[in-house]
């Protein structure tokens, strides 16, 4: 296997006296997407946040492409190539998708990667293009959802964050969307780390998979041996 482009070692964030993530610790590999599956509360997006920088670690390492990054501000995390999708789906309602993918590509004066980037987003999501000069306020919540992966594109990423992508869509959307972020995966080799509470979805899609509770990583394996585990299988797919 090739070295990891992304380890986690040890890491502790805290909100005031709070300790949300305990000593978590792990890795994700070129071309990997590997999933954090959780119950509510259990920390997925403060470990999340706490590698786009967001929010600053008290304790550990976060180290990208070779270079320890934990602490650092967020727009320079995102120029070391990674991005981060927030749950929600964050589109800026006013502005045109067109805009809003712009926004995506702040951190690049770099016009040909641009226009490179936008015509690859289009190419995914063919929708966007439609409906380029739109609000994004007035689109449906699975394209409101397209286009906050979009946007994460534009800056051009090595790894993408994965909020909760599946949130409030229907199991059809769930389906569409995860299997764009599947082609993206194997046609541009694009690495993600996905934490979703659709559990099923999630390990269908990534080869590796964490389980977080209250704040620590509680289990991790093979995303098909993690699929036929029954803690698996009775806490996470709903299966008694
Ligand atoms: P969810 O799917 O509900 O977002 P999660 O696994 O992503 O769950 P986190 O949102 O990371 O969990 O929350 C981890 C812990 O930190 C929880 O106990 C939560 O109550 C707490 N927490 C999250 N955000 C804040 C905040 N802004 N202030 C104080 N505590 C917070």
């Amino acid at each position: 296997m090739t070295e990891p482009i992304l380890t986690i070692r040890n890491v502790e964030s805290f909100y005031g006296p709070i300790m949300a993530i305990r000593g978590v610790s792990l890795d994700v590999h070129v071309g990997q997407i590997v999933s954090i599956l959780g119950a509510n509360g259990a920390g997925k997006t403060t470990l999340l946040k706490t590698v786009s920088g967001v929010m600053d670690p008290e304790k550990g390492k976060i180290i990208f492409d070779d270079q320890e990054i934990q602490g650092l501000e967020p727009h320079k995390v995102v120029q070391k190539g990674i991005v981060h999708v927030p749950e929600g789906r964050e589109v800026f309602p006013l502005m045109t998708v067109d805009e809003n993918l712009s926004l995506g590509a702040y951190t690049s004066s770099n016009k040909g990667q641009i226009d490179h980037d936008r015509d690859l987003v289009f190419s995914y999501f063919p929708i966007l293009k439609d409906r380029r000069m739109q609000e994004a306020g007035t689109l449906s919540g699975g394209q409101q959802q397209m286009l906050a992966i979009g946007r994460g594109l534009m800056a051009s990423p090595k790894i993408m964050l994965l909020d909760e992508p599946s949130l409030g869509l229907s199991p059809l959307l769930v389906q569409e969307i995860f299997g764009i972020l599947k082609r993206l995966n194997t046609e541009q080799n694009m690495t993600m780390m996905l934490v979703e509470q659709n559990a099923n979805a999630a390990l269908d899609l990534a080869r590796h998979g964490y389980v977080m509770e209250v704040g620590r990583i509680v289990m991790d394996g093979a995303a098909d041996i993690l699929m036929q585990s029954d803690d698996i299988q009775n806490f996470y797919l709903g299966v008694q």
